[in-house]
């Protein structure tokens, strides 16, 4: 199959993935892969329901001009090239308002659990940019710092954003980033969250092969393997 149209079906699957996930609410939120061999951004369209999307729909934006898709990109693809800009070993963002993530945002409060394996090895941290208004530059303020080291950072009083190698990863680390928080609302409920003893938690973070620290350690490896 043409390499563009399997980045569109991939888009396309995952769109419908967060869709079905409750991660995306009908009019918002948005996913890209951009292609480095072309310096095409392939993005989904503005304001349109994931579970009705079509490969013909995602947009194709170069140079920022829109060159392929019968709908207009997405009005934050400037968060989406400002992250891929940060982060030259990864290919793929993931913007929505998933609910327990996007409360925190609306907190205006970074996420440092110590309670939680998967946040510790995942995301260790989860820091919280300032208020950006959406649809423009301002959204991605600061993004520079929060996410050369973070893969999943929240947009205060908006959402949050995911990066990953690919977007099989990005959506990955988004739904378990949400899937934790959840978690922890309920625990909440129950009784008082445990914290894991910070020298057991310096331990796994160092040591496990998944962790943050761990992961991107092969990145030169990860780079060679990917087309110029
Ligand atoms: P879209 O333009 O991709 O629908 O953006 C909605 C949104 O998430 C605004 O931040
Ligand atoms: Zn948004």
């Amino acid at each position: 199959m043409d390499k563009s149209l399997a980045i569109k079906q991939e888009i396309v699957f995952y769109a419908k993935l967060l869709d079905a996930k409750g991660l995306v609410n009908p009019l918002e939120g948005n996913i890209s892969v951009f292609d480095r061999e072309t310096g095409g951004l392939y993005i989904t369209p503005s304001g349109t329901r994931k579970s009705l999307l079509t490969a013909d729909q995602i947009a194709v934006v170069k140079d920022g001009v829109q060159i392929e898709g019968t709908r207009k990109r997405s009005s934050e693809y400037l968060l989406h090239e400002a992250a891929l800009r940060v982060r030259p070993e990864c290919n793929a963002v993931v913007h929505t308002h998933a609910p327990y993530l996007t409360a925190f945002a609306y907190c205006n409060k970074p996420i440092q659990l110590r309670c939680s394996t998967t946040f510790g090895l995942l995301f260790e941290d989860v820091p919280c940019l300032p208020y950006g208004q959406p649809a423009t530059k301002a959204i991605a303020n600061g993004i520079e710092d929060a996410m050369k080291d973070h893969d999943l950072v929240l947009l205060a009083n908006h959402g949050c954003v995911c990066a990953g190698i690919d977007l099989e990863k990005a959506v990955a680390f988004l739904e378990a980033g949400e899937e934790v928080m959840k978690i922890y609302f309920i625990a909440k409920s129950i009784g008082e969250v445990q914290d894991i003893p910070q020298e057991d938690w310096e331990k796994m973070c160092d040591t496990h092969v998944g962790s943050k620290r761990n992961r991107y350690k092969n990145v030169d490896e990860v780079m060679k393997c990917r087309p110029q």
